[in-house]
């Protein structure tokens, strides 16, 4: 049942004082790097996390300013990868791996898939990107780890996704969750039941935010089950909180990292349970450590112990990055709200895009959604009838009233990395 049992399971008090050590070794190598080394001068053992908590955040524009070696801690030679997010402006968030912090994700990403049910007799197919990008990579490295059978086949191309699937009867797909809605209405058009035809038990899905109705969906269409994974490049990538049978809320590794919950407006660190911005600091990493990460990410602890036995914190779903908040005429919405009321519409489909634009000085919110194949055949009545529904159901939910468009299957754009969900004409 447990990868590591004695690490999953171990007690609450035990796990406290071994993140106090590695935190104090984690202290002194980070001030090997130039950016640590001005920062941390003042610290040195820290006795409890509330020590710990008097360290300065580190962000995002941090590791930019500190590109490409300011965060590093060892001699260059001594790093065998380095990863980079996609940042479109500016400099590029850069990560460096030692031969050693590979191995400990790739420990981790075979602990999350254990935890799901996936065996060395599985045959895992991956169609998250490979590069730069963590994602495909990184559950890569931990599926052979497993010691699963590893298709590297990457994302698009649904017709040759459908073979291999076929040919090679893949049990496991680690796939973005737009991505696995969409792949569903190529397997509609070519015919193909997934519940009958296909050999799929269980499916990864993470890299964006997706609602539970998503997730349902998704086992819904396809007749399997579907585990939410997250991470982030600067954390290594997937691998850092990921579920458990139990399917509600992600076990963040704390063995690895050491997890917190802040008030994003205020930096207070905030009691477990309340909902604020997730900011996690690296244990084991040590080409480049990070300290006190604002993820920028939304969620909260899960309060309560899980059923599975495993000791650590569970992080509710991820609601949304704090800078993704739309604000239409003055009410907040975050784009989860509105896929959540989608989703759980069967006669819409796969895509769906939010455009949010000005006109006579008011905010005009649009949704265009793609009706499912078999429902785009009804009649007019019909469609008016579910347009009107959707716009109700989503008034009721986020407080404005929006343009709705019900347009055909596969005519909105299609990403072949995380789906582009809301384009703001106002910025
Ligand atoms: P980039 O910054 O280039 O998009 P990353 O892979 O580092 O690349 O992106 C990490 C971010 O993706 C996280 O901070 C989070 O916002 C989002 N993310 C990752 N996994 C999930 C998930 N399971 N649910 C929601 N959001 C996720
Ligand atoms: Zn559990």
């Amino acid at each position: 049942m447990y990868w590591e049992e004695s690490i999953e399971t171990i007690k609450r008090d035990d796990l406290d004082k071994y993140q106090i050590k590695m935190l104090n070794i984690l202290i002194n190598q980070a001030k090997n790097s130039t950016f640590y080394k001005k920062r941390l001068f003042n610290y040195e053992k820290i006795n409890s996390f509330s020590d710990f908590q008097k360290i300065p955040f580190t962000t995002k524009q941090d590791l930019r300013d500190g590109f490409p070696y300011d965060f590093l801690t060892i001699d260059i030679k001594e790093v065998v990868r380095l990863h980079s997010s996609s940042g479109t402006t500016g400099n590029p968030t850069v990560i460096f791996h030692t031969k050693n912090d590979l191995d400990e994700w790739s420990n981790l990403i075979a602990r999350c898939m254990y935890m799901a049910g996936v065996r060395k007799e599985d045959i895992f197919q991956n169609i998250m990107s490979y590069g730069l990008f963590t994602g495909g990579i990184g559950f890569h490295y931990g599926a052979e780890k497993l010691g699963a059978m590893t298709i590297p086949i990457g994302p698009g191309n649904s017709k040759r996704q459908i073979w291999f699937m076929e040919k090679f009867k893949t049990t496991v797909v680690h796939i973005l969750p737009s991505y696995a809605l969409r792949l569903y209405t190529h397997l509609q058009e070519e015919g193909i039941d997934p519940k009958k035809d296909l050999s799929l038990k269980i499916a990864f899905v993470g890299a964006e935010p997706h609602t539970e109705e998503t997730r349902r969906k998704i086992e819904e269409l396809y007749g399997i089950k579907v585990y939410n994974s997250y991470g982030l490049s600067e954390m290594n990538g997937p691998g850092v909180a990921f579920e458990c049978e139990y399917q509600n809320g992600m076990h963040l590794w704390e063995d690895n990292y050491y997890a917190e919950i802040i008030n994003p407006e205020t930096g207070e660190v905030l009691p477990d349970g309340e909902e604020g911005e997730l900011v996690l600091t690296t244990l084991k990493r040590t080409a480049m450590p990070i300290i006190r990460y604002r993820t920028r990410d939304l969620t909260r602890i899960i309060l309560g112990k899980c059923s599975c036995g495993r000791t650590h914190r569970k992080i509710d779903r991820i609601k949304g990055r704090s800078d993704d908040m739309l604000i239409i005429n003055g009410v907040n919405i975050f784009p989860m709200q509105i896929e959540q009321i989608l989703m759980k519409a069967k006669e819409l489909g796969a895509n769906y895009i939010i455009e949010v634009q000005k006109e006579n000085f008011m905010d005009k919110l649009y949704i265009k959604v793609e009706i499912n194949n078999q429902f785009f055949n009804g009649t007019l009545e019909e469609l008016e009838r579910l347009q009107k529904h959707i716009i109700e159901e989503l008034k009721n939910e986020i407080g404005v009233n929006p343009i709705v468009k019900l347009v055909e299957s596969g005519s909105l754009p299609q990403n072949e990395g995380k789906a582009v969900r809301v384009i703001d004409h106002r910025k």
